[in-house]
């Protein structure tokens, strides 16, 4: 496809997605300044995150190292947050801490750390979500990662005195085939329980292509939308 045909694909649906997030802001009795869009670009090329950037898009989502980091480093002239919103092993903590503004899943007090050492030894800040797990009891060992409701203090402690990280809020992902409206719903319990404790931690990250209008009834403040925008990706492997 052409680069000018390929901008005004992504330009019609993202005028679409922003359409329906201020409908269902409207709904909810929100402000549509209260719900941040992240465009998650992962598997499309840098020249789609240049093409959103012209349309105005700041916030991009990336769910793997090191395409992250590829796309980071070729871009880094352009304004973006980066968002890793993916698993996170441990080890490529501190690379990821070179170029991620934002952390959407952190799901333990070691990853935490690495993450801090990682942005302290750069001079840089990262805000961080800790994920917690939507997924039924019994199935969070094979579930979509996160943080049981047990561990979340434990997690959120450990974001919260990091000198070089920001603890902002919680991120869940709903399960698979599950209610994602009920999910999102415990989630915004539990992000009211974290505050009792971290009343800085407001931020809530969830909603996904097929769900987002459900998150944010639920009261997401953040929105990561892929396939919508930049349609279907192929199967990873
Ligand atoms: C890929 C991904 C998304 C976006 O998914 P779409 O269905 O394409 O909107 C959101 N959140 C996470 C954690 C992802 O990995």
């Amino acid at each position: 496809m052409a680069d000018e045909e390929r901008a005004e694909q992504l330009r019609v649906r993202l005028a679409a997605v922003h359409a329906r997030i201020a409908d269902a802001a409207a709904s909810a009795g929100r402000a549509r300044d209260d719900v941040t869009l992240v465009v998650v670009t992962k598997t499309w090329p840098a020249s789609d995150i240049r093409a959103l950037h012209d349309l105005g898009v700041r916030d991009i989502g990336e769910n793997r190292h090191p395409e992250a980091e590829t796309k980071a480093e070729e871009l880094a002239a352009l304004h973006l947050t980066w968002h890793f919103i993916g698993q996170i092993q441990s080890n490529k903590a501190p690379r990821i801490a070179g170029y991620a503004d934002v952390v959407h899943s952190v799901d333990s007090v070691r990853l935490a750390q690495r993450l801090n050492a990682g942005a302290h030894s750069r001079g840089r800040v990262i805000e961080c979500f800790v994920q917690v797990s939507l997924d039924p009891v019994d199935q969070s060992a094979r579930g979509r990662g996160g943080v049981v409701a047990s561990e979340l203090d434990e997690v959120a402690d450990a974001v919260s005195s990091s000198e070089a990280l920001k603890l902002c809020g919680v991120m869940g992902v709903a399960p698979l085939g599950g209610d994602a409206a009920e999910a999102y719903d415990r989630l915004a319990v539990i992000s009211q329980r974290l505050r009792a404790g971290h009343p800085e931690a407001t931020a809530i990250s969830a909603g996904m292509t097929g769900d987002y209008l459900e998150a944010i009834s639920a009261g997401a403040t953040h929105v990561r939308v892929g396939s919508a925008i930049l349609g279907e990706r192929r199967p990873l492997r």
